[in-house]
């Protein structure tokens, strides 16, 4: 996949018996990526697929390996930290600005208030909004040596902006990126889950890619607004997604329409888009959520709407329950 700018973004996938040369091949990949016209910079992953049998454990201190087996790459062993966690879920956008952490954040609520054991982690890096969005003010703490999630509204939850100050990560490069997720994977203490929603950063960069890597996903939820140019960038989620197995739970249309007092409904970022090309992509369509001012305010509030009348409420508990439906589809597992 490339941006405008001339980067170029791409996984590499590696049958389970090429595994040990994969360093060399993303190379050799990533030089003739560099060489074509108009590539100005070349970020890549490499994901090793065995076939069929379970990769051979690394040699302890995984460096020297002299019978050829595959060296896990470091995200999948910090992945392993999280054990307890049944599911983790990308929750990605095309665009920023289309309210995927805001919906992250309240689907998390419901599934917490659906009786599911929920985990939010924000790794959104350039623009972590989890301290606003639940009004948390601390930094993380330490206990063992590992960093504590924070409970709230029900939920546990891990920022990259409780861990460093934000406009730091602006300037991150892709191993800082990896550097980050690793340590929000393998530091925090997460304990046991049913399910972990990750607010992923938007557009499908390093993080994503360190996702995949990380061999953790159950599947992804695509949030986007309906108007075409955000769902260009959802079309291109969707297929890095599915290039690498990682199953498309759905797609959540934001910002749908606004209702007026009078009872219309304004659509003002174009009718039904998200759903059309969930169609088109053979996508499950999880649900709209409307334009609230009130979920605008409660976000910036950091009180969630959660335990309220409001109509937002039922919306994400929908959105939640089919997700938790498309889990148990894709795995054949439950969530409880
Ligand atoms: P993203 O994570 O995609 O960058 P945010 O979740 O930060 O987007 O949302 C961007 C802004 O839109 C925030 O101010 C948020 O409160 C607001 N917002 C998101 N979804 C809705 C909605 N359905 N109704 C009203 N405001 C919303």
């Amino acid at each position: 996949m490339s941006d405008d700018d001339g980067k170029v973004r791409f996984a590499l996938e590696v049958a389970g018996g090429g595994a040990e040369n994969a360093d060399g091949l993303l190379a050799a990949a990533k030089n003739a990526a560099l060489a074509v016209d108009g590539v100005s910079a070349v970020a890549a992953v490499a994901t090793a697929h065995s076939a069929g049998a379970a990769p051979a454990p690394s040699p302890a201190g995984g460096h020297a390996n002299p019978l050829g087996v595959r060296k896990k790459p470091q995200i999948e062993q910090a992945a392993e930290a999280m054990a307890g966690v049944k599911h983790v879920i990308a929750i990605a956008s095309g665009k920023g600005g289309v309210g995927k952490s805001t919906v992250a954040a309240n689907l998390a609520v419901a599934m917490a208030a659906a009786g599911y054991k929920t985990g939010l982690l924000d790794a959104d890096i350039y623009g972590p909004s989890l301290p606003t969005l639940f009004g948390l003010k601390d930094k993380a703490r330490l206990r063992d040596g590992k960093i504590m999630p924070v409970e709230a509204h029900g939920v546990r939850a891990m920022s990259i902006g409780m861990l460093v100050d934000p406009d730091q990560a602006l300037a991150w490069r892709g191993p800082m990126v990896m550097g980050a997720l690793k340590q929000l994977m393998s530091d925090v203490d997460w304990g046991t889950l049913d399910v972990m929603l990750v607010d992923t950063p938007p557009g499908t960069g390093d993080a994503h890619l360190s996702l995949i890597q990380s061999k953790r996903l159950t599947g992804a939820v695509i949030v986007s607004t309906p108007q075409e140019m955000a769902l260009a960038d959802v079309r291109r989620g969707v297929a890095l997604f599915r290039k690498t197995e990682t199953p498309i739970l759905g797609v959540i249309e934001n910002m749908a329409w606004l209702e007026t007092p009078d009872g219309a409904r304004h659509y003002v970022f174009g009718k039904g888009g998200a759903a059309r090309v969930a169609q088109e992509l053979d996508a499950p369509f999880l649900g709209a959520v409307p334009l609230y001012p009130a979920l605008r305010e409660a976000s910036d509030a950091g009180t969630p709407l959660a335990g309220s009348d409001h109509p937002a409420v039922k919306t994400f508990a929908q959105i939640a329950d089919k997700i938790i439906a498309a889990i148990q589809g894709a795995t054949g597992s439950t969530a409880e």
